[in-house]
């Protein structure tokens, strides 16, 4: 590391790393519970998580203590051998999940957890019938980037410029149950959805939605996969976003907050589901990495003992209730939905990232999901104070924005 300005950084950026992205000005040294320090050492309030990742804040002690001790026992083997931090995850998500008989298959990121649920389910179908390898997606979904999560993922203009794809996917609107329950046939081997859209502009999908999925695979012999790749670790005041439904899934993947920020993902299934996939099914080089799978169980652990879904429940009423309130009197905010710590201010104008970028001169970091909504996903550790502080900025940033004069409400 040379150190640098933030216009060092941007050239050696642009020069050999590939430009997916289009960053935001600004670049951060280190982190502490909330706060992010840029590399002038100015703080900023964190309620990005760096997209619904560092559930436990910045340098939490217990996952830093985790990954030293891990680090310096043992790094990684391969899957060829067993490794114990991956027998205590897998057995503390099977407790959390509430399934006794659940197996996980353990991945590097979100798309790759997504990428195993696919499989699975089309192994499930074959064996089934040889035809039985369609999913059913969701409108406005996001379930990755490889190729056929990208084909999941119900955003047709994040397709284009890879297209052909594989043809397997039918998607149906996000709020239609008897679209959905109309598009499952004994062709399809997965109807797979999010509880809460995250991606989609943090939009919780309507219950009976959930439960015509439900319905419709137990009809066709098909498997419910739910990810809850952002919504899992408590980020909606639960361990996963389906416990606050009736609708029990048949496979669920998770990823983000599972290590607060190292890479890993699962796939957990359970049932019949949990014993489709055999030797050379599936496989990755880093599953289950000792390391990550170490931090992983630090963070279950540390949610539990410091009770963190009701800490996540009790601030996200507290914030719900500000931006009801702020609603009536301050510029462009017409609401908030979501669940939990992952919510979606909407605005009643498509400048979202106009407020995103007002937020950030104001040391807050948020970010705009779609043109008109704001999401914001606080660690589960966030204060109070945080909660006022980070509010007072979004005011400001939204009279800003909005013109309090010529656009604030009566
Ligand atoms: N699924 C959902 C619901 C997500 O929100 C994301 C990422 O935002 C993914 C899958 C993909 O995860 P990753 O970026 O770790 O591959």
């Amino acid at each position: 590391m040379t150190g640098g300005t933030l216009a060092d950084w941007q050239e050696r950026d642009a020069a050999h790393v590939m430009a997916t992205y289009a960053r935001a000005p600004l670049a951060f040294t280190h982190g502490q519970g909330t706060a992010l320090f840029d590399v002038e050492g100015r703080p900023y309030l964190d309620f990005l998580c760096g997209l619904a990742v560092t559930n436990l804040g910045h340098a939490n002690p217990a996952v830093t203590e985790a990954v030293a001790r891990q680090a310096g026992r043992l790094v990684h083997t391969s899957n060829l051998f067993l490794t114990e931090p991956m027998l205590d995850l897998a057995e503390r998500l099977a407790r959390i999940i509430g399934w006794d008989d659940a197996r996980s298959f353990f991945s590097n990121c979100g798309g790759t957890a997504n990428e195993a649920a696919i499989k699975l389910a089309r192994r499930w179908g074959k064996r089934q019938n040889p035809a039985k390898v369609r999913v059913v997606t969701l409108e406005g979904s996001f379930h990755g980037r490889t190729m056929a999560t990208l084909e999941a993922t119900g955003q047709p203009a994040k397709h284009v410029p890879f297209q052909p794809l594989l043809g397997y996917v039918d998607t149906v609107p996000f709020d239609n149950a008897a679209a959905l329950r109309a598009a499952v046939t004994d062709r399809h081997c997965a109807v797979m959805l999010e509880v809460v859209q995250g991606e989609g502009g943090v939009r919780p999908v309507p219950d009976d939605v959930l439960h015509a999925a439900r319905e419709a695979c137990d009809d066709h012999g098909a498997l419910l996969i739910v990810d809850e790749v952002q919504t899992g670790i408590g980020r909606t005041g639960q361990w996963f976003a389906f416990q606050a439904t009736s609708v029990q899934p048949d496979v669920v993947t998770v990823a983000k907050a599972l290590a607060n920020g190292l890479p890993i993902g699962a796939c957990i299934a359970h049932g019949d589901a949990a014993a489709v996939f055999g030797p050379g099914d599936h496989a990755t080089t880093f599953g289950g990495n000792p390391v990550t799978a170490a931090a992983a169980c630090a963070v279950i652990d540390t949610i539990e003992s410091s009770d963190l879904l009701a800490a996540a429940r009790e601030r996200s009423a507290q914030l719900v209730q500000r931006i009801e309130e702020m609603a009536g009197d301050t510029p462009l905010i017409t609401g908030v939905r979501g669940s939990g710590l992952l919510l979606g201010v909407t605005l009643d104008a498509p400048v979202a990232r106009a407020v995103e970028h007002a937020c950030r001169e104001r040391f807050l970091v948020v970010n705009a999901v779609a043109d008109d909504v704001l999401r914001l996903a606080p660690p589960l550790t966030v204060t109070a104070d945080e909660i006022d502080l980070a509010l007072s900025a979004l005011t400001e940033a939204c009279n800003h924005v909005g013109g309090s004069s010529t656009r604030g409400k009566a």
